[in-house]
């Protein structure tokens, strides 16, 4: 964390678009550098400021002496879904993004009481779209509907004790709401086996070391594993030597302090995929989730899962959608493959489109930790470098860059907040953190960060 973000010094010009209509044309674009031992740099315009966007400057920066790289962003703050998009209590992994959720595509999917994870997400980290969430906790049993990463994050957060996060960057909004929470038990729901499970040991690990927090998994589901294992990958093998412990963990055991501090719950329910949510009494909200029971066709991580014929009603008044993020297509001159929610392209370079390059979950889709979006961008910056050098990119002619795109922006009305701006913005966040004994309090609203930017002021909403 601490290397990106000193890399960022690194970028000549950053560039952070945000939509004003009240303030000074004039007021933009804080900081440039020229470089002057060249006459044409090579100009680069990076869309989107998440990790992927951050480490494809950073390689071009490093790699290419005279390279000019702006970063465009469609909110008044940087680093995409690393500032908003990890879980709070895991400061030292700040990593992934997409734009999108992936429908369950199910009756009841809109009902209140179901939420994405993507937007649960957002909530909880101060994303400004999802800050009227306001989801409603006064349920005893939550599920979460797949099992990956972003399923255990969420379930982490729901049953973290509070002193736990109160010392994270969680809005002080979700803090609120999870001190009044009457959720005991969290259910990670897959439509497949042990064996799939698509989250890490790591994750595991923590979850099944919460404080007072005990597992309640079925035994049974577990049984024949043991014979199987062995012959596993060696990550795979270990996370499931970890599922096994922690299922047949007894209840208390080794807990006797912590029972008596909570008396909450999470589980794993296995072969069961969605069908349907179940209305309350009088329609208005989520009740519970109609399970359809699954048994697997092939082995590995390649099974599949068939229907079995079976259901199972799990009453609930919480549902939150983990399925996997999406991206969305950026332009409709830019090509993109609805069924993977990716741009076609070979080693970053978008087909059919020269100049065009795309890095990130929108090249290889939405899976991967911070160092696979590293490497990842990594290639796309050098697909780039080795195109300039072989003359399939041409660089001989100036290009206007950076000025016809402010020129244009400011045109829509669309006043731009430089990367000084925003470290106004983060020197208030900071500040107001220090004061509740947080790394930061996220201001939520776009409109209070323009106010501080533009105006010296904010009106505090917290
Ligand atoms: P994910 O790892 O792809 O997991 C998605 C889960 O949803 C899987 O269990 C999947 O089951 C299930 N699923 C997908 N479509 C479904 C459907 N139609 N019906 C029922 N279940 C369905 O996605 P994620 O949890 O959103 O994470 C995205 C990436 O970010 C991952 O690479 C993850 O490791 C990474 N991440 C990392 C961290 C970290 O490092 N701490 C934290 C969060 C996320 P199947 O396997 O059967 O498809």
């Amino acid at each position: 964390m601490a290397l990106r973000w000193s890399r960022m010094c690194w970028l000549p010009r950053c560039v952070l678009s945000a939509r004003i209509r009240t303030v000074p044309t004039s007021r933009c674009l804080g900081l440039q550098r020229t470089l002057t031992s060249a006459p044409h740099p090579l100009q680069i315009c990076i869309v989107g400021s998440g990790p992927a966007g951050f480490y494809t400057a950073q390689h071009l920066l490093k790699h290419h002496s005279q390279t000019m790289v702006d970063i465009y962003e469609k909110l008044p703050v940087p680093f995409g879904l690393v500032r908003f998009g990890v879980a709070p209590d895991h400061p030292e992994v700040k990593s992934y993004g997409a734009e999108d959720k992936q429908k369950l595509g199910i009756p009841g999917e809109d009902l209140p009481g179901v939420y994405s994870a993507r937007d649960f997400v957002g909530w909880y980290n101060g994303l400004p779209d999802n800050r009227h969430l306001s989801p409603d906790l006064s349920t005893e049993t939550a599920v979460i509907l797949g099992q990956g990463n972003v399923a255990l994050d969420i379930a982490r957060i729901l049953l973290s004790p509070l002193d736990l996060l109160k010392k994270t960057d969680i809005t002080q909004a979700a803090l609120n709401a999870l001190s009044q929470s009457r959720i005991k038990r969290v259910l990670l729901v897959g439509r497949r086996g042990p064996l799939q499970v698509a989250f890490t040991i790591k994750e595991l690990r923590e979850m099944t070391n919460l404080a007072g927090i005990q597992p309640i998994n079925c035994p049974s589901d577990y049984q024949g594993l043991g014979d199987i294992i062995k012959d596993l990958p060696r990550p795979r093998k270990r996370l499931t030597e970890l599922l096994i412990k922690s299922a047949l963990k007894k209840h208390g055991e080794n807990e006797v302090v912590q029972r008596t501090q909570s008396n909450r719950e999470w589980g794993l329910r296995f072969l069961r995929s969605p069908l349907a949510v179940l209305p309350s009494e009088d329609g208005k909200r989520a009740a519970g989730i109609r399970l359809s029971i699954t048994r697997l066709e092939g082995n590995g991580e390649t099974a599949v899962a068939v229907s079995t014929g079976e259901v199972e009603d799990l009453s609930c008044g919480l549902i939150v959608s983990s399925i996997g993020y999406r991206s969305i297509p950026i332009s409709p001159r830019v090509p993109f493959l609805q069924k993977s929610g990716t741009i076609p392209n070979s080693m970053g370079r978008v087909q059919g489109v020269p100049g065009l390059y795309c890095s990130g979950w929108v090249k290889r889709g939405p899976t991967g930790v911070i160092a696979t979006t590293m490497t990842d961008s990594f290639d796309t910056a050098q697909s780039l470098l080795e195109d300039i050098k072989s003359g399939t990119l041409s660089c001989s002619n100036p290009r206007p860059g950076a000025s016809t795109v402010r020129e244009l922006l400011l045109l829509r009305g669309v006043q731009p907040v430089s990367f000084s701006d925003w470290e106004k913005i983060d020197a208030v966040e900071t500040a107001r953190g220090i004061e509740v004994g947080k790394p930061r309090e996220k201001i939520l609203d776009p409109e209070e960060m323009l106010e501080l930017i533009f105006r010296g002021h904010t009106t505090r909403q917290l």
